[in-house]
């Protein structure tokens, strides 16, 4: 399939896909990735541009993705927590694809949205607990890796505002938000969920990823026959490529274009707006940070990947300096001081 698609093409298929969502008790499944929260500024992890793990490969982690590995994170906590830093949820604000997602919750036909995504922004769009599951965890809990013990998102915090690892109050063993980490389980919850949804999804609009990561990329293949699947992805992926099903609609563009484009034929267009522009006010509200138009929010999210590598390199190197006793201290003051010397 060629990778641009005509205007009439995506027309005729977002009248389909309007159509499907206007039928009487329609359900319907979402199950998306990091290409929902690409424009929201958050690097794509895996992809292999812009994404985090290509910038992490430079670094001195033995490997990229020992950042979200549980043995590594036993060993050398401090990796993660400096990326954590950077992800924690509170400075991102929800894409207009998360919006149209919480719409379809207010009009009454979300059965669930699956996300691999951990930023939470489908909560902070306000779809609520029993209707999102976060297949690989999230920041929304924290747990002690020894003993299990929970630990709020508060005292987390201020765990990192003073800089420290976050380690429970009965066995001092390292506490870490509940994201899934190389090694872990998927939450048990996905599973009760899915026997739930699997033969009772009327449209299961699949967005946003590749469906390279599994047993998610499994979901959409499994979904009952009475579901209609469509994609909204840059380019054809998983199920849809190599077992597509007669009635599989695929769009491929940006979801936010999508999601644009299916408010204004459902009439949904002024709650999007509405949604979006309160959204984006109560995150500067609590940030400060300046806003940007979304042209620039690409190219704010390869910047985000980049100094984010930077700053768990930072997290890393200070840990070795931690390592070295007082007389390696001392020698790399000399040294920085000579270096500085040499460069005036
Ligand atoms: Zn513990």
């Amino acid at each position: 399939m060629s990778k641009e698609q005509s205007a009439e093409t995506i027309t005729k298929h977002i009248d389909a896909i309007v159509s499907q969502l206007q039928r009487k008790n329609a359900k319907v499944a979402f199950f998306v990735g990091a290409g929902i929260s690409t424009n929201c500024g958050i690097p794509d992890f895996r992809s292999p541009k812009t994404g985090l793990y290509s910038n992490l490969r430079k670094l001195n982690l033995p490997y990229p993705e020992a950042v979200f590995d549980i043995e590594y994170f036993r060993e050398k906590p401090k990796a993660f927590y400096t990326l954590a830093e950077e992800l924690f949820p509170g400075k991102f604000v929800p894409s207009k694809f998360h919006y149209f997602i919480k719409l379809c919750h207010d009009k009454g036909i979300l059965k669930r949205c699956y996300t691999q995504n951990i930023d939470t922004l489908e909560r902070i769009a306000g779809i609520s607990d029993d209707k999102v599951l976060e297949a690989h965890g999230s920041f929304s809990g924290n747990h002690c890796i020894e003993c299990s013990n929970e630990m709020s998102r508060e005292k987390l915090r201020e765990f990192m505002d003073q800089e420290r690892i976050p380690t429970c109050a009965s066995c001092e063993g390292y506490v870490k938000p509940d994201i899934v980490f190389f090694g872990e389980a998927l939450p048990a919850k996905l599973w009760e969920f899915w026997e739930e949804d699997v033969d009772d999804v009327d449209v299961a609009i699949v967005a946003g990823t590749s469906l390279a990561v599994y047993p998610f990329a499994s979901l959409p293949a499994e979904v009952g026959k009475k579901a209609n699947r469509i994609l909204i992805n840059r380019e054809i992926c998983g199920d849809f490529e190599t077992n597509p099903r007669k009635s599989d609609i695929v769009l491929l563009k940006d979801c936010d274009t999508i999601a644009e484009l299916l408010c204004e034929k459902l009439g949904w267009s002024k709650d999007l707006e509405s949604l979006w522009l309160a959204g984006n006010k109560s995150v500067r509200d609590t940030t400060e940070n300046e806003t940007e138009d979304s042209s620039s929010q690409k190219d704010k999210a390869a910047a985000i990947a980049t100094e984010i590598a930077e700053k768990v390199e930072a997290g890393l190197e200070s840990d070795r300096k931690e390592e070295k006793n007082e007389k390696d201290k001392d020698v790399d003051v000399l040294a920085d001081a000579v270096r500085k010397v040499s460069i005036t």
